[in-house]
Parts: C-alpha cells; sequence; structure tokens
C-alpha cells in the first residue's frame, strides 16, 4: 500500500506514514461520491444543517487536541492554532445562518399564467484541493457551504496537514455526513492530479499560483466550475498623518503572525517619507520582541516553516535585496536546526528591482519601502501581477477610501491588515486567483442557477 510520511517541520522527526490513496482509490471514491450525492442533495436543509451542527460541536469538544495536531504537523505555534479553530467557529454560524437565504429558490416572474424561477441546484461532486497554511479555514470555507448546498465533496488536504484534512473528514462523519459524500484523498500532487482526472463538476483549490496554473491546465478541456484561491504580495501603505508606532505594531504582526505563512499576510509596506524612520524603529522594535521557539510552547509567535523547500526561497530573496543595496535591519538567515527554521527578517532602503518586493516570500520576511507622496504609493501597490488584499493606515477615513478605491484587490482594509471576514467575499484578482469563498456569494458558488420557465395549462 502507499503511504505518505508526514514530518513535525519543527524537529524533522517523522510524525506518521499515513496509508495513502492512489489513482484507483480515488476513482473508487469519486464513484461513490456520484452514487451518494443525489440523496444526500434530497435531504431537507435541516438535516444537513444537523450534521455541520454536529460537527461544530465536535471541533469545540476536541479543539485542543486538534490545535496540537494542526502545530505538530505545520509548525504553527499552538496559540495560533487554537486561534483558527476559535475563528472557525463564527464561519460555521455564519454558514449556518445564511445557508437558506443565499440559495433560495426565487420567483422573478408571476404573469398571465406564467412563472419564472431560479433554483440554485447543486454543482454535484465538487473537489476541494487544499493549502496547509491554514488547513481549517481553507478547508471548512470549501467543505462546509458545499456539503450545505447539497454537493458531495472530494477533499484532498494537503500532504503537509494530512492529519489535520483526516480530523476535518472524521468529524463530519461522525456527524452524520456519510463517507461517500465527504471524502478525504490523503497524498501528494499525484493524488491531486488522480482527482482532477476523475468527472468532477467543480474544482475549488487554494494554493500557491503555480499549482493552480497546472489545475486550470489540467481542467481547461472541461466546462466545469474552476476557483482558484492563490498567493499573493499584498501592499500596505503608512500615510505621513498615521501613528508610526501604532501602525508598526499592527503591520509587524499582520506581516509575521503565523510565522508570515498567511496568503493575506503583509508582504510590502511603504511608509511616507515624513514618518519613515520613526516607523521603521518602532517595526524592528516590535519584530525583535517575537520568540522563535518549540511551536507548542504557549509564548512562541514565530514557529517553523512548514515546506523545507521555502528555506530556499527565503534566503534567496534575502541574498538579492542585500545584492541590490537593501538594508537587513534584523534576522537574514536559516535558523539552526534540526527542523525549518527562518528568523525574523526585516529590511528597509528596497525597491522593486527586488525579488522581495515583487515575488511571495511566505515567510517571516519583510521590506520597507520609503515614499514621497500618495500617487507614488498607489503606483507601487499596483505594481505587482497579484491582488489579494492592500492597506492604508491613516487617520483620515476619507483619503483611506480614495486610494484603496485605486488599489487593484480582492480585498482592502483601512487600519487593519491579514484579516478575513466570513461575512465579506474572499477573492483574489490578477494572479491572485478567480472565483471566490465566503458571505452569501461564497455560499451560492457552490451552486448553478437553474432557470424554470413554468406555464399553466
Ligand atoms: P501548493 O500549490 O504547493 O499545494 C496546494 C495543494 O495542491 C496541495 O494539496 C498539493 O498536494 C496540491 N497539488 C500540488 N501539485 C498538484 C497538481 N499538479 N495537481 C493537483 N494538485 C496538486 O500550495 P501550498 O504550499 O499548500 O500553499 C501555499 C500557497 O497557498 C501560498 O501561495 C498561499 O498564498 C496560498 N494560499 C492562498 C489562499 C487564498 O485564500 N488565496 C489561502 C491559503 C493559501
Amino acid at each position: 500500500m502507499t503511504t505518505l510520511p508526514l514530518h513535525n517541520p519543527a524537529t524533522g522527526a517523522l510524525i506518521a506514514h499515513l496509508p495513502a490513496d492512489d489513482a484507483a482509490s480515488v476513482a473508487a471514491k469519486t464513484a461513490a461520491a456520484r452514487a451518494a450525492q443525489p440523496a444526500w442533495a434530497a435531504l431537507p436543509m435541516a438535516q444537513r444543517k444537523a450534521c455541520i451542527e454536529k460537527f461544530r460541536a465536535g471541533v469545540v469538544r476536541e479543539l485542543d487536541a486538534l490545535a496540537r495536531v494542526m502545530t505538530e504537523e505545520t509548525g504553527k505555534p499552538i496559540r495560533m492554532s487554537r486561534n483558527e479553530l476559535n475563528g472557525l467557529l463564527p464561519r460555521i454560524d455564519f454558514f449556518l445562518a445564511q445557508v437558506e437565504a443565499s440559495i433560495a429558490r426565487e420567483t422573478v416572474l408571476t404573469e398571465g399564467g406564467m412563472t419564472e424561477e431560479i433554483e440554485h441546484a447543486p454543482l454535484g461532486v465538487v473537489a476541494n484541493i487544499s493549502a496547509w497554511n491554514y488547513p481549517w479555514f481553507v478547508g471548512c470555507n470549501v467543505i462546509l457551504p458545499a456539503l450545505l448546498t447539497g454537493n458531495a465533496v472530494l477533499y484532498k488536504p494537503s500532504e503537509y496537514a494530512a492529519r489535520t484534512g483526516q480530523a476535518i473528514a472524521r468529524l463530519l462523519h461522525e456527524a452524520g455526513v456519510p463517507q461517500a459524500v465527504m471524502a478525504c484523498l490523503i497524498g501528494g500532487g499525484e493524488v491531486g492530479q488522480a482527482l482532477l482526472a476523475q468527472r468532477v463538476d467543480g474544482v475549488f483549490f487554494t494554493g500557491s499560483h503555480a499549482t493552480g496554473l497546472r489545475i486550470a491546465r489540467a481542467v481547461g478541456d472541461r466546462f466545469i466550475k474552476l476557483q482558484l484561491e492563490l498567493g499573493g504580495k499584498d501592499p500596505t501603505y503608512v500615510c505621513d498623518d498615521a501613528d508610526p508606532k501604532a501602525a508598526a505594531e499592527s503591520l509587524a504582526d499582520g506581516a509575521m503572525y503565523n510565522t508570515g505563512q498567511s496568503c493575506c499576510s503583509v508582504e510590502r509596506i511603504y511608509v511616507h517619507e515624513k514618518i519613515h524612520d520613526a516607523f521603521v524603529a518602532h517595526f524592528v522594535e516590535t519584530v525583535r520582541g517575537y520568540r522563535m521557539g518549540d511551536p507548542l510552547s504557549e509564548d512562541t509567535y514565530i514557529g517553523a516553516i512548514t515546506r523545507a523547500p521555502q528555506l530556499q526561497v527565503l534566503q534567496a530573496q534575502v541574498d538579492d535585496a542585500l545584492t541590490q543595496g537593501g538594508k537587513l535591519l534584523l534576522g537574514g538567515k536559516a535558523g539552526p536546526g534540526p527542523g525549518n527554521w527562518f528568523e525574523p527578517t526585516v529590511f528597509s532602503h528596497v525597491d522593486h528591482r527586488m525579488d522581495l518586493m515583487r515575488e511571495e516570500s511566505f515567510g517571516p520576511v519583510i521590506g520597507i519601502q520609503k515614499v514621497s507622496d500618495d500617487d507614488e504609493a498607489v503606483r507601487l501597490m499596483n505594481d505587482t501581477r497579484y491582488g489579494l488584499t492592500a492597506g492604508v493606515y491613516t487617520p483620515d477615513g476619507e483619503r483611506a477610501r480614495r486610494l484603496l478605491a485605486q488599489v487593484h484587490a480582492g480585498s482592502v482594509y483601512w487600519n487593519c491588515c491579514d484579516r478575513v471576514s466570513p461575512r465579506l467575499p474572499w477573492s483574489g484578482v490578477g494572479d491572485s486567483g478567480v472565483g471566490l469563498t465566503l458571505s452569501t456569494h461564497g455560499i451560492a458558488t457552490f451552486t448553478r442557477p437553474k432557470a424554470w420557465h413554468l406555464r399553466q395549462p
């Protein structure tokens, strides 16, 4: 039997060899999902909701153990693992509260014996190929609304968060979702590829731009729904009227939380020249206070780098920035092994010739660039092929709205960053992807509008 080795990125120790899927088991699970989906969709909504409510109770009941599993396999600091699980609960509540209204059948005409209705029918069997960095969030953003709206789900968690993926599936099964309706596929990219070779009605992917392109090509000859939630190079501009200390503290957290491994991490900072030096001083001081160490320790803020190859990406960005005149203020190198570690790293005197300011870092590395006015800041914020989030720090709300209106991004922030809300759509523009999750739109996205033309005899 094929197995998937799973390592603890903080220690390098082997956690487990998990039984993995192969092309045959993926085909069998797809066939079972296809057969089971109509009965699942035919259940009253209340029954599907009851399953998700029980799932929620399971998450609450096992929260500490689930957090530990996630921390062991991803290196996420334990407090942040608990935060993710606690943050999942209001998302579940949102889905439960909004699902009926999001997909309610609409009557759009009743006239002279003619009725026109829009039904929001489930897509059918959907594939969810997922990332490891927030495995509960990105998994459940797809799985829960997909199930609630009557779909069967073939879920391939990341090979770096496979035990979390198994836990999500187990808790759903224990809550009453049939095994065939919620299948978990264990393995790496090859299992993802085997899944894409199956007949599915939608593909919902969260991961890197490079893999997103491969996925788009793999399904390119089929007319099925494709959503890609990809990376970003998320900018923030700190205006001259902002409080440099408050902004620095907020943005240091936005850049370094989850060891910088968030899709909406602050990845580039532009600061008005009037407050640049004060901002940089506060920023470095804040980051210096972050403790790097055992992810299971309660006072750890900087955990391990989940994927070992990312250490080379981070080092290459640092070396490139140094070669091109960047000023290294903190960190700058991998930490000692065993395990995958990279020091929290801060640069000033950076510009857009450097990879650090153009390519996703996905780690605790940040560049701060001085700008002379709002126009320059907007031009630089938009000088990217990505467009996930962007932010502005200023006490002036009108100024913030004017600037944010000019920025190309799926989400924009005023005086905040690295934030996701269940009530708002989560989407990217450009190379950050296509489609959306969350909000009522992110529930309806698992359905297709079916047109009913009904004439009374
Ligand atoms: P990744 O692209 O390496 O892997 C994502 C998933 O794709 C994994 O499950 C992997 O096994 C699978 N996969 C790999 N190759 C495949 C192939 N050829 N066919 C099918 N499946 C394949 O990404 P990752 O390292 O897990 O996640 C990090 C990336 O995800 C970052 O770029 C981050 O910004 C992004 N991300 C985006 C969002 C968002 O909402 N926009 C959220 C979280 C993470």
